[in-house]
């Protein structure tokens, strides 16, 4: 028997965990542990709430979740609890699918005045991450600033613009929903420091913004490059370029109270403000002929009291393992870090790519894995030696079944019409798991 532990159930843990089944056969047990109570990571706390079709995929990691020889184990974190070193004495390989939920930093004066927020926290204080869960962002102003041309950007300004009816179906908490109901927020920029050639966005993201209720999104003619230019681009680049120049043409929506404004060329170099954020002060680019952001030295300054900064992210270092600062990510070698030890999915790569991008990522670990250690059984205790130890530090470990528990009680609070209404606590989770 081979044990195995994967750090983190989000997407890249699941699908590692899928495919070493797969691999192993019957011959395997995973334990998938996890910080928090509550499993799916980035599909519970990162995919937009109004994207419920995309959080579909967790009925996938159910069922490998569900199979005899897989095993929740929540509510345990990785460095506190125990560390990495024990988990290799106890399993035959351990991979770390943590995923990348840190801000990257906004390194520029003034990122650090109240009202300037990293995607990651404005992200999951809407998603119900419990670590945001009392963000309270300001949105008494009427002007918010979202810094980034990413896919992550195009979420926050949506969340920002829609209105309640906008929100049914979807699992948006609760104080989140009260919260953007009573926002002031009519303005909402979106700061690219490159044009529209160069924007991370994808067409189906991107074309929402030309179907909501109150909000119209805005493009200044003038930012287009000339039009014959799009044919060079990837395909779906140049659908997402077509959206830009729809946006462009409708020139906003008179009769919608909020607008959403492309500003390209645009990079952040200081925020300003009296004790808080009132201002963003922007520098001109042009693209040169690396395609890189080059400041023009023009700048200007954009009010907000909102900025919300989606620039990418991180994964968190742990002590001791190796780790690429420049790239944000574990060091290492097609997954593999030192002995034993594997990183997948935004752990691995970084954070780019869709949620299926992890599925061939977590493949690939286990059939390394499987070369690496073949079937056979080294003695390891996996499970029954996690158990043992975590028991003595007093750990109160939440299974699958008692997740189940946690998921019955959030469709029963839920809103009419909504799936869930997430616990915010991981009290109030630890209670609904224990039927308290
Ligand atoms: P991203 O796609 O890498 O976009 C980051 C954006 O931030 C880029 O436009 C980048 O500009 C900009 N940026 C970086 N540093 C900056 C700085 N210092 N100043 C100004 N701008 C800066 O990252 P993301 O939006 O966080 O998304 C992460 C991944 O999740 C992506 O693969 C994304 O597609 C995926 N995602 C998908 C969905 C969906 O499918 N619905 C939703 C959310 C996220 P440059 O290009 O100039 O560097």
């Amino acid at each position: 028997m081979r044990h195995v532990a994967v750090i983190g159930s989000g997407p890249a843990g699941y699908y590692s965990a899928e495919a070493l089944q797969g691999a192993f056969g019957g011959d395997i047990r995973i334990d998938v542990i996890d910080r928090l109570p509550v499993p799916y990571g980035l599909i519970r706390f990162g995919v937009a709430p109004d994207h419920q079709s995309i959080k579909a995929v967790s009925r996938r990691y159910e069922k490998v979740a569900l199979s005899d020889n897989v095993r929740f184990a929540g509510n345990v974190s990785v460095g506190t609890d125990i560390k990495v070193d024990e988990l290799l004495n106890l399993y035959d390989a351990v991979i770390l699918a943590t995923g990348a939920p840190q801000d990257r930093p906004l390194d520029i004066p003034g990122s650090d005045l109240p009202g300037v927020i990293g995607s990651a926290a404005f992200v999951g204080w809407y998603n119900g991450h419990p670590d945001f869960a009392t963000l309270d962002p300001p949105l008494d102003g009427t002007d918010a600033v979202v810094i980034g041309n990413g896919n992550v950007a195009l979420d926050v300004a949506r969340i920002l613009a829609k209105t309640e009816d906008e929100f049914a179906g979807s699992d948006i908490v609760g104080h989140a929903l009260e919260a953007l109901k009573s926002s002031a927020i009519r303005n909402i920029y979106i700061l690219g420091r490159r044009g529209p050639h160069q924007i991370a966005m994808t067409p189906k993201e991107l074309g929402e913004l030309g179907h909501l209720a109150n909000a119209a999104p805005r493009v200044d003619p003038a930012d287009l490059p000339p039009e014959d230019a799009d044919a060079a681009l990837e395909p779906g680049l140049r659908k997402s370029v077509a959206h830009l120049r729809n946006f462009a043409a409708a020139g906003g929506a008179p009769d919608k109270a909020k607008t959403i404004d492309f500003d390209f060329f645009a990079a952040p170099v200081a925020i300003e403000g009296d004790g808080h954020a009132q201002r963003i002060i922007v520098e001109r680019t042009h693209v040169d002929e690396t395609g890189r952001a080059a400041g023009t030295g023009e700048t200007y300054a954009v009010p907000a009291s909102l900025i919300i900064s989606c620039i990418g992210y991180r994964t968190p270092a742990i002590p001791g393992i190796p780790y690429d600062e420049a790239l944000g990510r574990f060091a290492n070698e097609g997954g593999l870090i030192a002995d034993r030890l594997y990183c997948v999915g935004w752990a691995r790569r970084g954070p780019t790519g869709t949620i299926g991008t992890n599925r061939p990522d977590g493949y690939d670990v286990a059939e390394k894995i499987v070369a690496a250690l073949g079937p056979g059984d080294s003695g390891r205790q996996g499970r029954a030696g996690l158990d043992a130890l975590l028991a003595t530090r007093g750990v109160d470990l939440v299974t699958f079944r008692d997740w189940q528990k946690i998921e019955a009680a959030e469709a029963v609070r839920a809103r009419e019409g909504a799936p869930r209404e997430k616990f915010t606590r991981i009290g109030e989770m630890l209670d609904a798991a224990r039927g308290n």
